[in-house]
């Protein structure tokens, strides 16, 4: 636990979230700021401040997020697909330090991902 993560900080219960799954490796919670009618964030309990700082230890929390995306967005209401993404630093404009993945869905289809210019 990283006392200054926002993340760490709603993992162990010390910030209120609208949480919909937890277990003991990963914890997920409905987004603050969604972007689409189904938008929650999906995180390992440990702290990982991003991607780059992932190692083969950390591979079954990671694992298990993936692994629960498809159920958990199904029981959100995102029945027909869903996009997940993972920000990762100062090019992917990671916001929150706290390795996370965005599960995004909905009825209607989403934007593409990155405009072609
Ligand atoms: P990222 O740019 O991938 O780091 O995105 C961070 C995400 O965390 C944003 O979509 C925020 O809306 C979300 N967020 C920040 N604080 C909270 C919070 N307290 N509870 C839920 N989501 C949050
Ligand atoms: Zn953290």
């Amino acid at each position: 636990m990283a006392p200054d993560c926002i993340f760490c900080r709603i993992v162990g219960g010390g910030i209120p979230s609208r949480k919909i799954y937890d277990d003991e490796d990963i914890f997920a919670f409905h987004d603050i700021r969604p972007v689409a009618p189904v938008h929650f964030l999906m995180v390992p309990r440990v702290h990982i401040a991003s991607l780059y700082e992932c190692e083969p230890s950390h591979a079954a929390a990671l694992g298990k997020m993936l692994a629960m995306a498809g159920r958990l967005a199904r029981e959100q209401g995102a029945t027909d697909g869903f996009r997940t993404i993972i920000n990762t630093g100062r090019v992917g404009r990671q916001e929150v330090y706290h390795v996370h993945m965005h599960v995004i869905g909905g009825p209607d289809v989403l934007p593409g991902m990155i405009v072609r210019k």
